[in-house]
């Protein structure tokens, strides 16, 4: 098919399949892009609105004996600087989201080798009787390495984290949903298979989740596609994926040594993402990868929410990037690219605050 023939299917909100968007995401041209994946978000949004959600990335432990070639994080068992939080910090921590006007807490942390189930039930547990938050938290990976140590299937995993208090899932440990790839970058992590099973069943336990992709490390064009194909087949099943957040590789302090994505190429892959996934209502700007500049372009690139304030965040700090930005800040960067900035849940609900009344 040629590159108009494929416009015109777009235009007309059919389906791209493998062939179709492998062609328009090489050859196609960038602002042709970028305008077909901010007509279908308008087309999903027709509100002036781009949402943000505050909150904080809790890690709470960095122990992990996974050993992704791709992760600045990490540390060993018995490492200097490995750490498990203690409830004192994490309660501070929380505190401190809830004062700054925050609605939930996203948690993750390693493989830890020892650390039961009933370790992460009582965590969740002690959160929920203390504060009113919604705790976003266990990637699928983790909930694997869970299922594995305690020796029981991936579903009572979930429902017993769900039963101690776990809201949401969030989408990490995606990277490319690609088995050739994974064996490569992460040899010792869940396959494919289990993350969407996961998530499947997270969905069916009525848990929502999000979805990511981590691009740019040692995967084809053609992977990011089948990654994107993947998570398309799943929400046609169950429609519990609330956003899709793809970000880029960042290379430091990481056993895999190559040049980070451009703008350009982040662009194209989110405008794309947009574009295949017809069944997502929300895509995120990474501005956390990227950098506010670029994110804030994303936002005419099929991205219609800003993600978190990331009152912290550790892992991509790891690698080297430290992009900072107050929730004023993220606010008028939004206003600048021509939206109306509110706060939302991770649900996407959104909150009236203070801020989104007076502005
Ligand atoms: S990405 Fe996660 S699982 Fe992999 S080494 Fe880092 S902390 Fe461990």
């Amino acid at each position: 098919m040629e590159i108009n023939e494929i416009i015109t299917k777009i235009e007309a909100g059919e389906r791209l399949g493998l062939p179709e968007a492998r062609k328009i995401y090489e050859h196609g041209d960038f602002h042709q892009l970028g305008h077909l994946a901010h007509k279908a978000r308008v087309e999903r949004h027709p509100e002036p609105f781009v949402s943000y959600v505050v909150d904080r990335n809790i890690n709470y432990s960095n122990i992990c004996v996974c050993g992704c070639r791709f992760c600045a994080f990490f540390r060993p068992p018995g490492h200097p600087e490995a750490y498990v939080l203690s409830r004192e910090i994490l309660f501070s921590k929380i505190e401190e989201t809830l004062s700054l006007g925050g609605t939930q807490i996203l948690m993750q942390g390693g493989h830890h080798p020892d650390l039961p189930l009933s370790f992460y039930e009582e965590m969740l547990h002690a959160i929920k009787s203390k504060f009113s938050i919604h705790i976003h938290a266990f990637s699928p990976p983790e909930i694997v390495h869970f299922s594995k140590l305690e020796g029981t299937d991936i579903s009572t995993v979930i429902a017993r984290l769900r039963r101690a208090g776990l809201d949401s899932i969030p989408g990490g440990g995606a990277e490319i949903l690609v088995d050739a790839v994974r064996r490569r970058v992460s040899p010792n992590k869940c396959s494919k298979g289990e993350w969407l099973d996961v998530m499947e069943e997270a969905h069916r336990q009525g848990l929502r989740t999000t979805a990511t992709m981590m691009f740019g490390h040692e995967e084809e064009p053609e992977d990011r596609l089948e990654h994107l194909l993947a998570l398309r087949d799943l929400q046609d099943r169950t429609g519990g994926f609330t956003a899709f957040i793809p970000w880029a590789f960042q290379p430091a302090n990481t056993g895999i040594q190559r040049s980070p994505e451009t703008a350009v190429s982040y662009l194209r892959l989110l405008a794309l993402s947009r574009i295949m996934l017809d069944n997502f209502q929300n895509i995120q700007a990474s501005w956390v990868t990227m950098g506010p500049k670029v994110a804030q372009l994303a936002l005419h690139f099929g991205a219609n929410d800003f993600g978190s304030t990331m009152i912290e965040e550790n892992v991509v700090a790891a690698a080297g990037v430290h992009f900072r930005l107050s929730i004023q800040e993220i606010r008028r960067i939004i206003q600048a690219a021509g939206f109306e900035p509110r706060q939302r849940t991770m649900d996407y609900k959104l909150v009236a605050t203070v801020d989104s009344i007076s502005t």
